[in-house]
Order: structure tokens, then C-alpha cells, then sequence
């Protein structure tokens, strides 16, 4: 099998963590898997189980990420991107007529560091891509109403919102808030 990565290598089989089994380039070191080879090694081994821990050590790897479109090197069609969170500019490769993903060399190391290496079939489900979307548009609100109310305003406004939210009376509250006279008869 031809690596459709960097094009000049060939995949060859072999373990990940030892219990996974992978297709590796011989020349970019980018890791082809069968999310079905990586349900069955998650089951096999415990220390899979731990993946999920957060690495707190500082860890310092190259990742080697794909910007441009990748062919599955089963298929050859055009394999879809899947972001890995909101926040990472990662993304992860996957062939879903064949059910496998591609990760680029330092990817693994980067999913582990992240503590995500246990929820690489998690990351392809419509779910967890739902809730990264989510996560995204929070966060870009979240820069435009900073950069238009300011810093200081948009923490004070936030606390007040909050505090509004959880009043007995937050209805009334939001009506003297807004009224033009909240002491006049008239509206
Ligand atoms: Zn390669």
C-alpha cells in the first residue's frame, strides 16, 4: 500500500502502543488505522485505558499536519476532514467507506499530549463534530463581543447576566432595566 500522504513511501504494518495494529510510512512516518484494528486494540490492552489522562508534562513533538486534501489509500477517494477540538487547528483524516483514518506524523503524540488518544473513534462521530461547531461559534462570539464592548465591560456585563439569571425576580428586573422611565405609569 502506496502512502497517499507524501506519495514517496509505502505503508507497512505494525504496532502502535503495541497493541494497535497500524500501517505506517516508511518515509513520513504519518500512521494509517482502521478505527476497527483500534476498537480491538483499546479492548486488548488496559494501558489503553489510561490514554485518556491528560499529559501534564510539557511535551514538545513536530507534528507534521496535512492542509491539503488527502486520497484514502484503500479507496482513493478524497477522505473528509475532521476537527480534533475548537481550539486545536488539527485535523484528522478519515475514510469513512473504509472506516479508517490517517494521522500525520506527530499526530498520535499530539492526540496523547491532549489526553484524546483513547477517543480517536469518538472524534468521528457527528456528535463530538456537533459539539466542537458549538464550541467554535461560543468562541467567536465570545472575541466579538470582547473586542466591541471592551474587556472590562464585557466581564461586567457578563456578571450582571449572570446574576440576572439566577434572580427570583430577573423578569421585573429586566423590565426596570430596560424601561425608558421605570418610574413613570406610562410606557
Ligand atoms: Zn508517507
Amino acid at each position: 500500500m502506496n502512502c497517499t500522504s507524501c506519495k514517496q513511501g509505502t505503508l507497512i504494518e505494525g504496532l502502535l502502543e503495541d497493541c494497535i495494529t497500524v500501517n505506517t510510512c516508511n518515509h513520513c512516518h504519518g500512521h494509517w488505522i482502521l478505527i476497527e484494528n483500534y476498537v480491538k486494540g483499546k479492548q486488548q490492552s488496559p494501558d489503553l485505558q489510561n490514554l485518556n489522562l491528560k499529559n501534564t508534562a510539557e511535551t514538545y513533538f513536530d507534528v507534521d499536519d496535512s492542509k491539503t486534501a488527502l486520497l484514502c489509500p484503500i479507496s482513493g477517494r478524497i477522505m473528509q476532514k475532521f476537527r480534533i477540538t475548537h481550539d486545536s487547528a488539527h485535523r484528522l483524516d478519515y475514510s469513512a467507506s473504509v472506516g479508517g483514518v490517517w494521522l500525520d506524523s506527530g499526530e498520535w503524540e499530539y492526540l496523547k499530549a491532549e489526553g484524546l488518544a483513547g477517543s480517536l473513534n469518538t472524534i468521528l462521530t457527528n456528535h463530538w463534530q456537533k459539539s466542537v461547531r458549538e464550541d467554535q461559534a461560543r468562541a467567536t462570539f465570545d472575541e466579538l463581543y470582547r473586542s466591541k464592548f471592551g474587556g472590562e465591560s464585557y466581564n461586567k456585563i457578563q456578571e450582571v447576566r449572570q446574576w440576572l439569571e439566577q434572580h427570583p425576580c430577573e423578569d421585573e428586573l429586566k423590565a426596570f432595566l430596560m424601561a425608558q422611565d421605570p418610574y413613570s405609569a406610562e410606557r
